[in-house]
Parts: C-alpha cells; structure tokens; sequence
C-alpha cells in the first residue's frame, strides 16, 4: 500500500483559451499538512479547484487514494472523502452556525452526527457560543472557523484548505492554525493548504511547493524553504 494520498501529475487547466495550469506535479502522503505558496493570480486556487473536479484538468492525472479522479464529476469526487474550506470561506450567511455544519454533514455519516459537531465544538469553543448565530454575523476568524468544521462534517481523508489566513488578525492567524495542527496531530488529518502567507503556511508544514504563473517552480520541507534565500526574498521579506 502507498502512503500517497493525493497525486497531481502533469496538470494543465484553462480557463477557455487562458492556461491557468501549466504542468503541475505535487504529492500529499498521508498525515502530512503540505501547503502551496505562491503570489496572487499563480494559479493556486485553480489546483484546489482542479483536484475537487471543478474546472477539469485538460491533461495530466489527479490520482487520489490509488484512484484516478480527473474525470469525476465534483459530486463523486466529494463522495471520495475530499473536503475543501474554499476561498472567502463560503459560509451560509442566513443559516445559523448549527445549520452550517449540518450542511456540511454527509448521508454516509449521520450516525456520527451528534459525535462530528462535539468534536468540532471542542476544536472551535467559539462555534458552540454561536451555534445559534446566523453565519454572517460571525467575525471573520468565527467565519473561517465555521467554514473548516462544516468541511470538516465530511469526514474527510483530505482536508483542503484555500486561504484559510486571508483578512485575519495574526493572533486570530495563530489560533486557526494551531487548531489546524491539532486535527493533524491528534486525528491524523492530511491537509492540503494554499496560502499567501507564506511564513504561517511554512511554519506549519511538513512540506511545501511554490507556484509561479502556473507552474511548481520550488518545493521542499518547510524549514528548507523558510530558510531559502529566494522564497525569503520574494514571500517573507517586507511581506
Ligand atoms: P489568488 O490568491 O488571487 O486567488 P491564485 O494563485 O489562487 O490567486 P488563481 O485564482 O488560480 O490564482 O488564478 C490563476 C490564473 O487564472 C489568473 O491569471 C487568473 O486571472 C485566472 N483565472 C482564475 N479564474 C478564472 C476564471 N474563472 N476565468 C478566467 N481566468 C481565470
């Protein structure tokens, strides 16, 4: 048996005429959190986007668990145990933070129903305060919160994360991804994460890949790249 979970080889996307995908090949074993930096536009949101099915990739493979799933269709693709917290957090603004996670809640598990949002209100003290709250009144760090434990509600064997630091105070920063490592420590969560904070995202990886235009032009431990001269200069230095 592999301990590769997920496997992108080779994939291009596009955006009609407009390549947003030139070629990427990245790896997740299993357990480990590995994150993708790289500047705005790169084409980071797209990969994510890619793997859950939704634009397709035109060439190349997304191998998950030793299946190939380029072709799914997004519904099965999910069916696979992916979960993804997307960019902007995506919650329902009108649906209270219970209903939230219900939304998030798979048929296949509704016996772990009660057990799954337990869980998650002890990851999240903060969701339980509010679990009658309507999401959008929620703060933006109880935002991404909310939009990791409704993902979460999967049972997931990837947890995809998009951004999870975008808008948020540091300190507000500091607590998610703690809670981050906690789920990967404790339940052995794998997690796959884009981000534009490069020095939280590296701090907290096992390993990492940077993409520019559309192409992986780096990648390495996330020590080796926080101490890389060229990821200093253009992804921590003044950023
Ligand atoms: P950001 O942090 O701003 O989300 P990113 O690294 O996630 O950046 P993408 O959003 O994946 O980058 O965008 C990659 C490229 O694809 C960019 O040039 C972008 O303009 C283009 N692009 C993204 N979405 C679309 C779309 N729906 N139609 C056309 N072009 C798009």
């Amino acid at each position: 048996m592999s301990d590769t979970l997920l496997s992108v080889q080779g994939v291009q996307t596009y955006y009609g005429n407009i390549r947003a995908l030139a070629g990427v090949d990245v790896e997740v074993k299993k357990g480990e959190i590995v994150s993708l930096i790289g500047a705005n536009g790169a084409g980071k949101s797209t990969l994510m986007m890619t793997i859950c099915g939704s634009p397709q990739a035109r060439t190349g493979t997304v191998t998950f668990d030793g299946e190939d799933i380029t072709r799914l269709p997004t519904h099965l693709i999910a069916r696979r145990r992916i979960a993804q917290s997307p960019e902007g957090r995506r919650i329902f603004p009108r649906m209270t933070v219970y209903e939230n996670l219900q939304m998030g809640a798979s048929l296949d598990n509704l016996k772990y129903f009660n057990e799954d949002v337990e869980k998650i209100f002890t990851l999240f003290p903060r969701l339980k305060e509010r679990q009658s709250q309507r999401g959008g009144t929620l703060s933006g760090g109880e935002q991404q919160m909310l939009s990791i434990g409704r993902a979460l509600m999967a049972r997931p064997k990837l947890l995809l994360l998009d951004e999870p630091s975008l808008g948020l105070a540091p300190l507000i920063v500091k607590g998610i991804f703690d809670a981050i490592k906690k789920l990967n420590q404790n339940e052995g969560l794998t997690v796959f994460l884009v981000e534009q904070n490069a020095f939280a995202a590296l701090k907290l990886s096992d390993r990492a890949y940077v993409m520019v235009n559309g192409q992986v032009t780096m990648s390495g431990s996330g020590k080796e790249l926080l101490a890389n001269p060229e990821v200093r200069a253009a992804y921590l230095e003044g950023g």
